[in-house]
């Protein structure tokens, strides 16, 4: 049984001054695998006391040598992808086929933001007005625990670029993930108090953060509840936000798409992450007319997508991260059915032989409405629901009935046809025909998805303040 007692501050492993103990439970087996010592108020002052003595060096370091910085950094994860995956796939189930994905991509963050950095002009001139970029201050960086690993690096690698020192509350739930990421930032050897890391609870470190006077920006990952609270409680520190919040997002099958593609990948959309990715796409939107078809091609599509063992490489859906996350995704099956939706494949309780751990049945919802609950709140679990509709006005009109706005999907055979709906998506990133990256387009979300963008340049310039020297 691992026991993890130190955070990182000031270039070095620190004990915790925090005593409270966490157990981190393996949720496909339910056994607990290892003890963290959360930190408390006064590890996240000692973190920003040494962000704040280190920033005004490395708000002077030059653009190279940010850069080598950030190859560095995307060095040594690289070199640990093997140790992160296992950690994700032992502490919250993620499947290997994900948590492999997510881990490659944490490390690749770091070469994203130095071909960002380039790209971005940090000086304009207009006439005898020079404007450049100035790093914001000390950043707090706030995770979720589903992609932790994920959601560190990619905020570590922009606030290393713009030249801001940061701490770092990874999620509590995460913080197997988090010590082999300290190991990694360790060995980067990034100059002292550059990066802090403290893992404690969201109420204690993390509302320190938030109202530190030393902390000019908070940028966060996690609920739309404790978005609002850091917007609320940020003010009276006039703080500077990016938020990356919670999402229901619509996938449209327009009435031309080939459903034999389709469905395979609109589950595979659904079930992103055993269900629990923010960018989900948990409603699928169809034709009326192909309603019959589009349920047949469901039912036939579903056994791609076993639930198990998420160490095992075939496994598509692994458990629920935590007991509590199991009963909630049970609480949604059952409002559903209580609210007239029909279950087409999955329903209550465990799977058949996956009765010990956090597994739940993979979903799908037919006869849906949008004003249902499971329509319009986020689950975090693999629950689809399928709604049909008349026209493509009809699909644009339910896609953007929603208070979030992260991601949506359109599919379609006619390219222009898909594009036109697209465009009038109320959505911070549209895919069209299929799940779509690219890690330089901006990353954030409409209305109650959120506030601010990450990735590329956006996500630099989100740890930036624009100031004008006029002559
Ligand atoms: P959460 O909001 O409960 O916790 C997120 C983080 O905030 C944790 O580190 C937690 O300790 C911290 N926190 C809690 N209270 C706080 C407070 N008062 N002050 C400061 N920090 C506090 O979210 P979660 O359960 O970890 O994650 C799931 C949510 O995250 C879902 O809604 C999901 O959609 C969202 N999410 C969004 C994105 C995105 O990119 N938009 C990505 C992943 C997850």
């Amino acid at each position: 049984m691992k026991t993890i007692t130190q955070h990182y501050i000031d270039g070095a492993f620190v004990e915790s001054h925090g005593r409270e103990v966490m157990v981190s439970v393996n949720p496909a087996i339910d056994t607990a695998i290892a003890y963290a010592m959360l930190g408390d108020e006064e590890d996240a002052r000692r973190a920003v006391g040494a962000a704040r003595h280190a920033f005004p060096g490395f708000a002077r370091t030059s653009r190279e040598e940010r850069a080598t910085l950030l190859r560095r950094l995307h060095e040594v994860v690289a070199a640990r992808i093997d140790d992160l995956t296992v950690a994700m796939v032992d502490e919250y189930g993620g499947t290997v086929q994900f948590s492999s994905l997510i881990v490659r991509m944490a490390a690749d963050s770091f070469l994203h933001a130095e071909k960002a950095l380039h790209q971005l002009p940090l000086v304009r001139t207009w006439g005898q007005t020079t404007v450049t970029l100035e790093p914001v201050g000390v950043a707090g960086l706030i995770t979720a625990w589903n992609s932790n690993a994920l959601f560190v690096c990619l905020k570590l690698a922009s606030a290393i670029a713009a030249g801001c020192t940061v701490v770092v509350k990874p999620s509590e739930l995460s913080a197997l993930q988090t010590h082999v990421l300290l190991k990694c930032l360790h060995e980067a050897q990034l100059p002292p108090g550059v990066c802090n890391v403290v893992t404690g609870r969201g109420d204690d470190v993390g509302a320190e953060l938030v109202r530190n006077p030393d902390v000019a920006k908070i940028s966060f990952t996690g609920s739309v509840a404790v978005g609002e609270r850091i917007m609320r409680d940020g003010a009276a520190t006039m703080k500077r936000v990016t938020l990356e919040l919670g999402g229901k997002s619509p996938n449209i099958l327009l009435d031309d798409v080939a459903l034999d593609k389709a469905i395979p990948t609109a589950l595979g959309i659904a079930f992103l992450n055993s269900g629990q990715a923010c960018a989900a796409g948990t409603r699928l939107l169809v034709p009326k007319s192909r309603l019959n078809e589009v349920k047949r091609a469901i039912v036939d599509a579903i056994s791609a997508f076993p639930v198990g063992d998420p160490a095992d490489p075939k496994t598509a859906v692994g458990p629920m991260v935590t007991q509590k996350q199991y009963e909630r995704v049970q609480s949604y099956i059952q409002k559903g059915i209580a609210e007239g939706a029909e279950v087409l494949v999955g329903g209550e309780g465990h799977p058949p032989g996956l009765e010990k751990g956090c597994f739940v049945r993979p979903t799908v919802f037919v006869n849906v409405t949008n004003d249902m609950t499971i329509a319009q709140e986020e689950i975090f679990g693999p629950v689809l629901c399928v709604i049909a509709y008349e026209t493509d006005e009809e699909a644009i009109r339910i896609a953007n009935d929603s208070r979030y706005g992260l991601h949506a999907f359109v599919s379609g055979t006619n390219l222009e046809r898909a594009r036109r709906v697209a465009s009038q998506l109320r959505a911070g990133r549209i895919a069209i025909n299929g799940m779509r990256d690219d890690p330089q387009a901006p990353w954030g979300g409409f209305k109650y998805s959120g506030v601010g963008r990450e990735f590329g340049t956006y996500g630099i310039e989100a740890f930036l303040e624009p100031r004008a020297i006029l002559e």
